[in-house]
C-alpha cells in the first residue's frame, strides 16, 4: 500500500501506522492533545506505534531533532488519548489530534526538550490549528484529559514557550506565597468554587465541595500544565488565582 501524502506540510514523510479507526460524531478535530513517547528511544516508540498488536498510534510524532513525521491521516481516529474526559466528551480520540514528542519522560527523569523540538512542535500545532479553526484553549496535555493516569508531556513542557509563539493559552502563573492551603479531605464553599472553575475549564471533575483524591489527582494535572513551579496537588492561592485568571480569559 502506498502511503498518502502528509496533510501537514511540515511533516517529512507518512510513515503508516495501522492502528486507526472511524472518527465517530466529530467531521473533523477540534483539539490537539500533546504527548511525550516515555520510552528509552524515539525508535522504540516510533516502532510501537507501528506495530498492529500494540493498538497505539498518533497522528503525529516529533523526533529530538525536530523532524515531523505523520502516521495516521487527520481524517481518521488515532489511538492516543485513551479514556479521558475533557468538557464533558469522552471519546477524545474521536475528537483530536495526537502529537507524540520523543522523550523518555518521567521514567528517564524528564530531560528538557531540545530547541529544535520545540520549535517543530510550535510550527505543526499552529498549522493544524490554522486548518481545522481549533481554539487556543483546545491546545491540550494528554494530563489533562486523562489526569489519574498520565503525566505527560509533564512539567517540563515548555508551554509558556509555545504560548509566546501564539500556541495554546496561558497566562503567567500567579506568584507562589507561602499561603495556608486548602488540602485533602477538607470540604466547603471555597472547594466547591475551585472545582466549578475547573470543571467550566474543561477539565473531568466532580463538583462535590469535597477536596477528595479525585479533586487533588485534577489540581497535580492542572500545576504540571499552568503553574509548573509546584506541582504537588496542594490548591493554594496562586494555583487558584492562576485558575481564575484562565476561566477569564475563554475565548467567548
Ligand atoms: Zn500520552
Amino acid at each position: 500500500m502506498i502511503a498518502p501524502d502528509p496533510d501537514s506540510p511540515l511533516a517529512e514523510a507518512f510513515l503508516s501506522s495501522p492502528n486507526h479507526g472511524e472518527r465517530r460524531g466529530f467531521a473533523r478535530p477540534d483539539s490537539v492533545i500533546l504527548h511525550y513517547t516515555g520510552m528509552a528511544t524515539g525508535d522504540a516508540a516510533l516502532a510501537r506505534l507501528r506495530d498492529p498488536g500494540s493498538e497505539l498510534s498518533s497522528h503525529y510524532f516529533v523526533t529530538e531533532d525536530g523532524a515531523i513525521l505523520q502516521l495516521v491521516p487527520e481524517s481518521r481516529r488515532a489511538w492516543h488519548a485513551g479514556a479521558g474526559i475533557w468538557k464533558r466528551e469522552r471519546d477524545l480520540n474521536s475528537a483530536s489530534i495526537g502529537v507524540e514528542i520523543v522523550n523518555p519522560g518521567h521514567d528517564g527523569g524528564l530531560p528538557p526538550f531540545p530547541r529544535a523540538q520545540i520549535e517543530a512542535v510550535i510550527a505543526l500545532c499552529r498549522d493544524i490549528a490554522r486548518r481545522h479553526a481549533i481554539r487556543a484553549e483546545r491546545i491540550l496535555a494528554h494530563s489533562d484529559v486523562a489526569p489519574a493516569r498520565k503525566r505527560d508531556p509533564g512539567e517540563r513542557f515548555p508551554w509558556d514557550v509555545l504560548a509566546r509563539a501564539g500556541v495554546g493559552h496561558w497566562v503567567d502563573p500567579a506568584p507562589i506565597e507561602a499561603a495556608a492551603a486548602f488540602g485533602r479531605g477538607r470540604e466547603g464553599p471555597q472547594i466547591r468554587s475551585l472545582q466549578a472553575l475547573l470543571a467550566l475549564y474543561g477539565y473531568g471533575v466532580e463538583v462535590s465541595g469535597v477536596y477528595d483524591r479525585a479533586t487533588e489527582i485534577v489540581v497535580t494535572a492542572f500545576q504540571r500544565h499552568f503553574r509548573p513551579a509546584k506541582v504537588d496537588g496542594e490548591p493554594d492561592s496562586s494555583t487558584v488565582a492562576t485558575l481564575r485568571a484562565l476561566v477569564e480569559g475563554l475565548q467567548r
